[in-house]
Order: C-alpha cells, then sequence, then structure tokens
C-alpha cells in the first residue's frame, strides 16, 4: 500500500489497439472498486511471459513465406495458462495481450484452476491450402513449444482453428517428446484424446447463461426471438442450442453476410448449405442482411459469436435486442457499453457467457491426464453445475455492489486472481 495510485498509471502499457484499452480500462475499474495494492494492480496489468516468433514455410509453389506468431501467458498464479490459439490477418500482439488477460479472468470467475493464455499467427487460413495450414502450424507449434506443455501451457481452437490443427499441434509436440501427449492442447479430436462434447460446449455455455439471465428478466427461451452474429465454433452451435431449447434463430450471418426469415431459420439446414456453398448466404427462403442489419433487429436476445468490436458507439442506439450474451470476445466497445446500459440492455459478458469452451476444456486435460474418458452426459451435467453457479455469484455481486453484470463479473475475477496473487506472495 505504499505507492500512490498514480503512479500505476504512469508505467501503464501504452496501446492502440482497442479491444486491449478497454480490457486494461476494465481491470483498472474493478482494481480501483477492490483498492486493489498498486503492486498488485501492477503486476496484474502486464503479461507474465511474451514470446514472438517470426518463422518460414514451404507454400504449395515452391516460395517461402514468413509468418508471424506470438504465445502470451498473462497469468499462471490459479494453474498452468489456458488458452486459445487464432489464426487471422488482424493478430497482432496487443490482441494476443487482451485475449490472454481474459482468459485469466474467465478461468478465475468460473472458478477453475488455469491462468490466462493466448495465441495467434497473422495469417489468412481460407488463403491457405490444407498442406500449408498443416506446414504453418507444425512449424508454430515447434517455435512455441519452449514454453507450453500440459504442465504449463495449454492451447485450445479460437477464430480460424479447428480440431484437425490442434490434432497436428498435439502429433508435433508428440514427436518432439517421443511419445503421445495427449493434455498438451484441447478440443482434439475424440479419437485421439478429445472429449465427448467439446464442439458444442462454447455455445452450450453461452444458451446455459442466456437462460439464466432470460429467466432474471421474465423471459422464456422456448419461442424467444434469438439472433446470431458469426456461424463458425461458437456461432453455430449456439444456434442449434436456441433450436434444441425451443427459441426462434431468426437471423444469423458469417464473414460474406447474413440472412434472415421471421419465423426462424431451419438451423440444421443452414449448416448443410454452409458445408456445402462455404457461407450460410444465399441459403433458400432467407432474406439476405448485412451484418450491420442483423445487429439492430429487433429480438429479445442478440448473441454476437464473430469478432471483436462490433457493438460500437455508431450502432449501440440501435440495437433492439432485450438481453445480449457475449458468444465473442470483447465484441461490444466500453463506449458502446454504456449506451445499451442507458437503454437497459442487459449484456452477460464474455468472461461468462463464452466460458463453456473452457470449462469443457478442462474436463478433456483432467480426462487426458487421467487416460479415464466421461460419458457425454457427465459433461453436460458438470458444465451446467459451474456455469450456473458462476451466473449466481455475478448476480450475486452485482445485486450486492449495485454494478452491471460486466464490473460485477471483472471484481469477482480480479479479486480471486489477486487473492491467489497474495497468497503466494512475490518471490524470492
Ligand atoms: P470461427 O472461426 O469458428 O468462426 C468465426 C465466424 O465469424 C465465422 O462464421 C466467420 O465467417 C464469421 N465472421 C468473420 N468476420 C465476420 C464479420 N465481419 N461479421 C460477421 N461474421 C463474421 O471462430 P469461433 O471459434 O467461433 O470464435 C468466434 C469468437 O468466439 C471469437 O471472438 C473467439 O475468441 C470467441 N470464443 C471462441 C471459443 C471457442 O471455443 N472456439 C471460446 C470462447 C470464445
Amino acid at each position: 500500500m505504499s505507492q500512490p495510485m498514480a503512479a500505476v498509471a504512469l508505467s501503464a502499457p501504452e496501446t492502440a489497439n482497442p479491444l486491449y484499452a478497454s480490457s486494461l480500462a476494465a481491470l483498472d475499474q474493478a482494481a480501483k472498486a477492490l483498492q486493489l495494492d498498486p503492486g498488485v494492480w501492477q503486476i496484474l496489468r502486464h503479461a507474465k511471459r511474451e514470446l514472438t516468433v517470426h518463422f518460414p514455410v514451404r507454400m504449395d509453389n515452391g516460395s517461402i513465406q514468413v509468418f508471424s506468431g506470438y504465445r502470451i501467458q498473462h497469468n499462471v498464479v490459479r494453474g498452468p495458462a489456458k488458452g486459445g490459439i487464432r489464426y487471422h490477418p488482424a493478430v497482432d500482439v496487443d490482441e494476443v495481450r487482451a485475449l490472454a488477460m481474459l482468459m485469466t479472468w474467465k478461468c478465475a470467475l468460473v472458478n477453475i484452476p488455469y491462468g490466462g493464455a493466448k495465441g495467434g499467427v497473422a495469417c489468412d487460413p481460407r488463403a491457405l491450402s490444407l498442406g500449408e495450414l498443416e506446414r504453418l502450424t507444425r512449424r508454430y507449434a515447434t517455435e512455441i513449444s519452449i514454453i507450453i506443455g500440459p504442465e504449463y501451457d495449454i492451447p485450445a481452437p479460437d477464430m480460424g482453428t479447428n480440431p484437425q490443427i490442434m490434432a497436428w499441434f498435439m502429433d508435433t509436440y508428440s514427436m518432439h517428446r517421443g511419445y503421445s501427449v495427449t493434455g498438451v492442447v484441447t478440443g482434439k479430436p475424440v479419437i485421439i484424446g478429445g472429449t465427448a462434447g467439446r464442439a458444442d460446449a462454447t455455445g452450450k455455455g453461452c444458451v446455459i447463461v442466456a437462460r439464466e439471465a432470460a429467466k432474471q428478466m421474465g423471459i422464456r427461451l422456448s419461442g424467444a426471438k434469438a439472433v446470431v452474429q458469426g456461424f463458425g465454433n461458437v456461432g453455430s452451435s449456439t444456434a442449434r442450442a436456441f433450436v434444441a431449447e425451443g427459441a426462434r434463430v431468426i437471423a444469423v450471418s458469417d464473414g460474406r453476410g447474413g440472412i434472415f426469415r421471421s419465423e426462424g431459420l431451419d438451423i440444421a439446414g443452414v449448416l448443410r448449405h454452409q458445408r456445402g456453398a462455404g457461407t450460410v448466404v444465399g441459403f433458400p427462403g432467407a432474406e439476405s442482411i448485412t451484418n450491420a442489419e442483423l445487429l439492430e433487429l429487433p429480438c429479445d436476445l442478440l448473441v454476437p459469436a464473430a469478432l471483436e468490436n462490433q457493438i460500437t458507439v455508431d450502432n449501440a442506439r440501435r440495437v433492439q435486442a432485450r438481453l445480449i450474451v457475449e458468444g465473442a470476445n470483447g465484441p461490444t466497445t466500453p463506449d458502446a457499453d454504456r449506451i445499451l446500459q442507458e437503454r437497459h440492455i442487459v449484456v452477460v459478458p464474455d468472461i461468462l457467457a463464452n466460458a463453456g469452451g473452457v470449462i469443457v476444456s478442462y474436463f478433456e486435460w483432467v480426462q487426458d491426464l487421467q487416460s479415464y474418458f466421461w460419458e457425454e452426459d457427465e459433461i453436460t451435467r458438470r458444465l451446467e453445475r459451474i456455469l450456473v453457479r458462476a451466473f449466481n455469484d455475478v448476480i450475486g455481486a452485482s445485486r450486492q455492489e449495485q454494478l452491471d453484470l460486466r464490473a460485477a463479473a471483472y471484481e469477482l475475477a480480479v479479486s480471486r486472481v489477486a487473492e491467489a496473487l497474495v497468497m503466494r506472495g512475490i518471490y524470492p
């Protein structure tokens, strides 16, 4: 408690990246409210370990291309680092820092014994052949293998990566060790140590917290109108889980555009269409809409499940949903958040809403370490229990402290990490 608070702001990392800036601002707000020790606050503002790699890949035409990748471990006081790997052209070091920090809070909020990490490679995976994607993955895995491992840091899929990429990752790491190390990544295919239920976990989790939040607001999911932006891993599994709860998914979208049908879309049909056409656009019987129009549709629930910074000052006043559940990481900017609050639109924050993925990843890692696998109904039951408990913790804190759900979630998460840090002490 010896340093004045101003010293913290002076030595803060500077960033032009909006997601990193808003992640730091959310931490600062929680740290002030919790009256955190300035030294502890300072530790939490910085990533513990940052690795940047520039590595060559032999392309199909024989040329060599150099790619830049990152693996950043934000904090490991509560356990090994955990977080996905993103393949996207916009990946940069500050984005990865922000996402690594979000993982620390997410794992603490749902109370699983992990710290936070994130990785990424600046590339467009859709522009690479399967062979190029495999060579890029194996080289990147090798480059970052010096700081990953089942006891150190366990990657998983994120935007632009999938179970096949995790399989190559696990195989590469295992080749270097000389034996199969299944616990080094999660989100693997079931045949090589993946878990039942991982593919749908994030979407199922989104819908569990959507259901709990809707209940508080007197909205029944059955018959409710839902809109989902993004139709990848998170978006498509969220849409399917909504349908399973009896909700009507009236619009979905991907990077190429959106589709709308007021009576509700046949989501199984949209998935089949997407597998063939590579996009949801052109699905028979649905109207074409833009992503901007989709975000402004009248509906009960809106799940942004694509990219960050989608709900901004430019569109927040036109959003007509009653409840927003953040499937993506960082889809709402802080200014937009304030506008939504003024308009009494409830936002379930990303660190709670999309935590289903990391929870089931945790189950996968535990099963790999024990070489003992659970049935899917056990996974679903345990996922539900952890998420409902975390949701109730957040609602309880928000009522007690008169906070919105994001501020309450951050205070809970940051206080748990800070408490663990103080308990362990500063080495040496
Ligand atoms: P993904 O690559 O599987 O899917 C992303 C989807 O977004 C694709 O359908 C893509 O076409 C679409 N998209 C891209 N640009 C768009 C745009 N401008 N407008 C609308 N749609 C657009 O990625 P994912 O794994 O589903 O991740 C989506 C978000 O969820 C990311 O923010 C990620 O960090 C977060 N997340 C993912 C997981 C997970 O388990 N995969 C877990 C927690 C959070």
